[in-house]
């Protein structure tokens, strides 16, 4: 590609940097962003760089908040005493989404992988297990991808909590993350998690 101008070139490499944006996409975006309205774009440059600065992580489940405490933790009606265990932000969105589920969650911020070099101590497991203790929780649903780091993270945590009075359940298997299903496929999700079960029965194939 070849430009006459370096800032046109600069922004579209920016563009490009993006997963899932290839140089042609990248070039439609920011000829898109060279005929819009001065203000719109300063709006848009403005909102990426307040999103960045001022995002906050709940202090309670590390999902992303606008205060100290999300949104989900802040609202009394959902019920507290039942926690989804995620990997990531992208799975407590894909859940919000089905308008199914009325617990509450903890974000891991990762899952267990010793090849990847991902120890229990550099993920949200602490904060749990003590959140769990605190608060009395009745039952976590693991909603993990269904591969060996996910096991091992479930039973990790699973045996952390041996003393402590709190179901284990995980969602039905068959459900993964991490592609384009988290969004496409909100009724398969929602009915994982209505069918969702005890830890004990998956691990052994029941
Ligand atoms: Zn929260």
């Amino acid at each position: 590609m070849q430009f006459s101008s370096s800032l046109l070139e600069q922004a579209v490499n920016e563009f490009a940097k993006l997963p899932g944006i290839g140089k042609k996409t990248a070039l439609r975006l920011v000829l898109h962003l060279l005929k819009a309205e001065n203000s719109a774009v300063q709006g848009f440059g403005e909102t990426m760089i307040r999103m960045r600065n001022e995002i906050k992580f709940c202090q309670r489940c590390h999902n992303v908040a606008d205060a100290d405490i999300c949104s989900i933790c802040a609202n009394s009606m959902r019920k507290h005493e039942l926690i989804c265990v995620v990997e990531s932000l992208r799975e407590v969105i894909a859940i919000e989404s089905t308008q199914q589920y009325s617990g509450v969650y903890h974000v891991l911020g990762g899952i267990i992988s010793p090849l990847d070099g991902i120890g229990p101590d550099q993920l949200n497991i602490e904060t749990l297990v003590s959140r769990v203790r605190k608060e009395h929780t009745q039952e976590l649903i693991f909603a993990l991808n269904p591969n060996i780091q996910g096991d091992t993270t479930i039973y990790y945590i699973q045996k952390k909590l041996q003393d402590a009075n709190v179901r284990i359940t995980t969602i039905a298997r068959g459900i993964a993350f991490g592609g384009e299903l988290e969004y496409a496929d909100e009724m398969t999700l929602a009915r994982s998690i209505t069918n969702r079960m005890p830890v004990e029965s998956y691990r052994t194939g029941g």
